[in-house]
Formats: C-alpha cells, structure tokens, sequence
C-alpha cells in the first residue's frame, strides 16, 4: 500500500476514495491558480461559487434529479436535520415514522417535540434485525409525511422496497447509503444525507426537497438556519457554509461519475458485500445479525456470541491493519463498514484475516 494506510471500517466519518484524497492534496496549497486552499476562501468569491455550482450540478448528474428538486447543503449533520424536517413539513401536525433501529428512534423522539407522531411500524420486536411489513401500513388521511431510515448504520437493515405511502410525501434519511446504488428521486419529498458516511468529511448534510415543499408559513421564530427556504433562496450561502465539505464532496461527485455512476457503484457494493456476507454464512465463529432480505450493502454487524471473544477479534484484526471493526454498543458484537470507498481487496483481505483467526481460535 502505496500509504501505508489501513483498512478503515469505520461506520463515520469514514474512508474516502485515494483518488479524492490525492486530488484534493495537489490543490491544498494553491487550488488552481487562486493563490489559496479552498479552507482559506470566501464563500463570495467567484472560484467559490463555481466549486459549489459545479458540485451541485455533478449530483444533479449523478442522481438525475428533476428540476423540481432543489439540493441544499445545510450544516448541522444529520441530527438536525431530525428537528427541520418536522418544523418545515408538518402542516397539520401530523406524520408517520417507521422504527427500524437507533436512527430512526432518534428521529421519532425528535419529531415528537413538533406534533402528533404515529409509528406505523415497527421492528422493535425482533431486536431491529430486518424492515418491518409496510405494505398496508395504517397512514391518518391529515399525515403531512412518512419518514424512513433507509440504512440503519447501527443495525445493518435497509430497504430494498420502499414503503406504500398511500400517496403521502415520503421522507428518508439516506445518510449511510446515499449514492451507494441508484435512486428514482421522484419517489421522494425529502431525502438527506449527512455525508461523513458514504460522501466526504463530517459536518454537512446534503438535502433534495421536492420544491412544492418549500415553505415561508413557518412559526414565525422558527431560527431562520432552520428554514429550508432560507437556504433555497440563497444558493446554500445564506450564512458561510461549509466550504472545505461541499469541495471535498463535489470531488466525491465528480469521481463516482467518472468510474461509471451509481449503477457502477452498486454493481461494485453488491459484489463486496457478497464477499462478506458468503463468508459469514459459512462461518462457524462469526454470524451476522440481519434477516438475509434486508441486509444492508454498507454496514455488516456479525458477532461470535461471546463479548471476550469479539473484543479479542476487534484487537487482533486492528493489529494487523484493520481498523474501527468494534460494533456499536448497543449492539456489541463487530461491525464491518463497507462503503463506496471502501476497496472489495479491503473486504476481501478482512475475511482471509478472520478466516484465519477462527482457524487458530475455533
Ligand atoms: C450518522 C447518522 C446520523 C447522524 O448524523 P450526524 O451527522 O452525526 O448528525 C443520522 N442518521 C443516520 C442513518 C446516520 O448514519
């Protein structure tokens, strides 16, 4: 490895791709011609504005997002994101969360403090372990929304069918999955994503609201950072935004479309998953946890049904180079994070080591 740097499973922020990495080291000290590092500009500059326009408009590429969506990059990470949504879509006060694991929860809690909060449903029941059933879900006619998690980070669940809204505007956090396979946006009110998972560095959220959406009727003290209409009226600049995340993000865009988009993407994230998940399906140490139906591309927690044992795997794995594989506390066990820039020789180089391990350890 031409770094030396390790395997990094972590679930965020997380690994990004080298070519990114070295594209955005050439530039640091004097990014094209400008004299400056992009962390030293104004956001008012034109050179500025055109990493942000073009940043926008590789997305818009990528994704193929109708021209009656805007994209909003909005600081505050995902977490915000759980008190925004509600205060800028509930119009009667009412909406529909489905729970699927500790993302999802945090959301529901959140929403809670806004309005009349239904949990539709649930996979509490079976230890947040697979989607629930949400082919006739129980949707009051006044609902202004229903919110999904699309990936559980935490849990390794995501959806491979998005749920029957009855004609309701659909709402899902994408964070740990965003552009990790193709995405029919017109399915969607408001999809977001907090890009340390799958895009770039921490610190900003990437957000495709469906105009119509958009509204000036908010509670008049509302913080104005809170409207999704101050960021859409101002070109994400209302205030200084995060400029180093929308360069570093705008290089993530741009290199994805070079290698072939996201269905080259998700060709390449199903094969590395599929590494993965073979190996722990024949393993007798390791086990993953999630239903075979909705097992996440991204996140794969497994365990060895023993807490010293999994300490002693997360150890050695990390002395030989494999990084950040502890599972989440709430779950215990391990947690492999494999996203798009994570390299199927990582995935594949990770379960000749456990292999191994459970070889000398079984
Ligand atoms: C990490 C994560 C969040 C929280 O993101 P922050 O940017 O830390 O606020 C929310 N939802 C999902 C699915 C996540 O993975």
């Amino acid at each position: 490895m031409k770094y030396n740097r390790t395997y990094n499973f972590s679930a965020g922020p997380a690994t990004m791709p080298e070519p990114v990495l070295e594209e955005i080291r050439d530039e640091m000290m004097n990014y094209r011609g400008s004299g400056m590092c992009v962390m030293e500009m104004s956001h008012r500059s034109p050179v500025f504005q055109q990493i942000v326009d073009e940043a926008e408009r590789d997305l818009r590429e990528l994704m193929h997002i109708p021209d009656n969506y805007r994209v909003l990059f909005i600081q505050g990470g995902a977490t915000l994101q759980f008190a925004m949504i509600p205060v800028n879509l509930m119009k009667n006060g009412v909406a529909c969360y489905v729970e699927t694991g500790a993302w999802s929860k945090k959301a529901i809690a959140e929403a809670k403090k806004y309005g009349d909060v239904h949990v539709v449903a649930s996979s509490r029941d079976r230890n947040f372990c697979c989607i629930p059933d949400c082919s006739n879900l129980d949707i009051p006619e006044n609902a202004d929304y229903v919110y999904i998690c699309e990936n559980e980070t935490i849990h390794g669940v995501t959806w491979n069918r998005l749920p029957d809204t009855r004609g309701h505007v659909l709402v899902s956090d994408q964070s740990s999955m965003f552009l990790s396979r193709p995405c029919n946006v017109s399915d969607y009110g408001l999809i977001y994503a907090g890009v340390q998972k799958n895009v770039g560095p921490a610190g900003m959220v990437v957000a495709i609201i469906r105009e119509d959406l958009i509204r000036e009727d908010l509670d008049p003290r509302t913080p104005i950072y809170m409207s999704y209409k101050t960021h859409a009226d101002n070109g994400s600049m209302y205030n200084t935004p995060n400029c180093w995340a929308i360069y570093c993000c705008g290089k993530v865009f741009r290199y994805l479309r070079s290698i072939g988009g996201l269905e080259e993407m998700e060709r390449r994230n199903i094969e590395k998953a599929r590494v993965m998940y073979d190996f722990l399906d024949s393993s007798e140490m390791f086990t993953g946890t999630v239903d075979r139906e909705c097992r996440s591309l991204m996140n794969i927690p497994f365990v060895t049904g023993n807490r010293d044992l999994d300490a002693k795997v997360v150890a050695a794995a990390r002395a030989a180079g494999f990084d950040n594989l502890k599972g989440h506390k709430s779950v215990g066990g391990l947690r492999a994070s494999v996203y798009n820039a994570m390299p199927r020789e990582g995935v594949e180089a990770l379960v000749e080591f456990l292999k191994k391990f459970e070889a000398e350890n079984g």
